[in-house]
């Protein structure tokens, strides 16, 4: 009976103490906001256990429009690092949530706003910086993370983040940094031999968010179907690109989730060339929850268009 009684005030206790180390645990979760959703899914991969991440987006937006929510404020007043793409790829809205949430632990020049782009060379870089004639890619393109080995360098950055914000599980954060390493790698050499069909497959897109995949992967990205990146099509740039699709024998038309289907579907009727729907963040189109799972998607439905 005694024996009972003490087998049970120990497991009570047991109990106890795991809540209590439990608790201390959680109180050390790193707070993780993510501007988009491949940000949000990388540091999930890094982050483990130790983390809490919130994506701003959920994967269908408009990378450089994510709208605002109310909901936003309490995760940004919480957050211990903000995740971005950076080259102002944000700058609709990410200065003014920032402002908003007074949370002085991210602000720009802070430990806590973490640019991924750190280490990453930009594409496409225009010769003004500003955003007067409403050009969303200032400092150049800022969609680098379609391409699956710059990806990589993201993964490093938001590494190095998660260890000088909590030393204390800095092994925990190194084991799972190169296991997802090793598996993107995996991934990145058979996307690579799957891609040969690509080489010298020429395409066109809706908004300029190809460049590095196309570096990538040795396709041939023709133009877009914006006037400029952020900037809407005019009837006569239509009327020209549909001339080159149509004299180029361009065989591919992308249509990004976010932007609607009616311009591109016609251009495509037009020109007979195939309309592909790609997501450019996860979550975009369904069964891309994942970045490998949305790499996977892309490269994919580019081989079955040109297969046709
Ligand atoms: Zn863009």
């Amino acid at each position: 009976m005694k024996s009972n009684l003490f087998r049970l005030l120990s497991a009570v206790l047991f109990a106890a103490a795991l809540f209590v180390v439990t608790s201390s645990a959680n109180a050390a979760t790193v707070h993780v906001v993510a501007t988009l959703t491949d940000l949000a899914d990388l540091a999930r991969n890094v982050g483990g256990d130790h983390v809490d991440v919130f994506s701003l987006a959920t994967g269908i937006e408009d990378t450089h429009g994510v709208p605002m929510k109310p909901s936003f404020v309490p995760r940004m007043n919480r957050a211990d690092l903000v995740l971005l793409v950076g080259f102002d790829c944000e700058h609709a809205f990410l200065p003014a949530l920032l402002e908003a949430s007074k949370n002085p632990r991210i602000q720009l020049g802070k430990p806590g706003y973490v640019d991924c782009s750190q280490g990453i060379l930009p594409m496409d870089v225009p010769k003004s910086t500003d955003h007067s004639e409403g050009d969303v890619h200032p400092y150049g393109n800022p969609h680098y993370m379609l391409d699956p080995v710059l990806a990589k360098t993201t993964v490093k950055n938001i590494y190095a983040a998660f260890v000088a914000t909590a030393p204390q599980y800095e092994a925990d954060f190194t084991r799972n940094r190169d296991a997802y390493l090793a598996k993107l790698d995996a991934k990145i050499a058979e996307w690579q031999r799957l891609a040969v069909v690509l080489k010298g497959v020429k395409f066109v897109s809706y908004h300029e968010h190809w460049p590095y995949f196309a570096a990538r992967f040795g396709l041939n990205y023709v133009g877009t179907i914006e006037l400029k990146p952020g900037i809407d099509p005019t009837p006569r740039h239509i009327e020209e690109l549909i001339a080159e699709i149509k004299a180029d024998h361009v065989p591919i038309v992308v249509r990004e989730p976010q932007f609607p289907e009616k311009v591109p579907a016609l251009i495509a009727k037009d020109t007979g060339a195939t309309l592909v729907k790609l997501p450019i963040m996860p979550g975009g189109v369904p069964n891309t929850g994942t970045y490998i799972e949305m790499m996977d998607f892309i490269v994919h439905a580019m081989i079955a268009a040109v297969s046709k």
